[in-house]
């Protein structure tokens, strides 16, 4: 018994890296910084683009006029390209009556139906024009309403990086891989996703990351890798349970 949870959980152990808010105005230097780790240890991270980036918060960092063309690139190297809300501008409160109970404010969250299919859709246009393949979403803020998860679905995304637990998992027809920590942590088991912002990074920042993954580089897994570990059976749902019951108790997601 023991050993066969043993073998559970060192097979349900894995990290993905996801960078969120990457837009053609972000922190070049360390993103090129990244790109060059991310090459010495054969790392695939996934991406969060923003499609149509509006957010002025943004707009102060240095612009990359080929910024498609490096989406491209990346996407040609194996990384994985995630659609990021579409304009990462919110104008609805969630009150913290969003799916994840988060709270904050949302781009997604509260708008009706129609509304949030445009932004869904138009966003998977501009992909779709630059020959981008998407095959998940991340909502800016992490904030969802059940709207967001049919809209979605409508337009043929079914994987969300976000979400409770330690193992990704399958509810109506949508994956959700768990992303809980606000800074990498690396647990004995599960598999999750990070979230790393660069654009709050200083130096010092990435050296911890770059430390980081020098020492967790052999449990770090790209989105497929992360894919193939839904599982959905009693076990990885009672640990998703507690987990979710737990993590919400210690307050150490975001
Ligand atoms: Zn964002």
């Amino acid at each position: 018994m023991i050993n066969s949870i043993k073998n559970f959980l060192n097979q349900y152990t894995g990290l993905l890296i996801r960078i969120d808010d990457v837009a053609e105005n972000m922190n070049w230097s360390l993103m090129n910084k990244c790109e060059t780790l991310f090459a010495r240890y054969n790392i695939k991270p996934l991406l969060g683009v923003i499609p149509n980036n509006q957010d002025k918060e943004l707009y102060i960092y240095e612009k990359n006029v080929d910024f498609w063309n490096k989406v491209r690139t990346w996407q040609r190297k194996g990384w994985e390209i995630s659609m990021h809300g579409f304009s990462h501008v919110y104008d609805q409160e969630t009150n913290k009556k969003d799916y994840f109970g988060y709270g904050g404010r949302s781009e997604f969250f509260g708008h009706d139906h129609e509304t949030q299919i445009s932004r869904i859709k138009n966003g998977l246009r501009k992909f779709e024009e630059e020959k981008i393949n998407i095959r998940s979403f991340f909502a800016p803020n992490h904030t969802y309403d059940e709207n967001t998860f049919i809209a979605l679905k409508e337009s043929g995304i079914n994987n969300i990086i976000d979400g409770y637990g330690l193992i990704p998992y399958t509810k109506n027809n949508l994956n959700f891989v768990p992303q809980l920590f606000y800074k990498e942590i690396m647990l004995p088991f599960g598999v999750q996703s990070t979230q790393i912002h660069l654009n709050y990074w200083n130096e010092n920042d990435y050296n911890n990351f770059e430390t980081f993954i020098s020492k967790n580089y052999n449990k770090i897994i790209d989105f497929d890798q992360c894919i193939e570990k839904i599982n959905n059976n009693y076990f990885s749902k009672f640990i998703n349970f507690t987990t979710k019951s737990a993590l919400k108790s210690m307050r150490l997601f975001r």
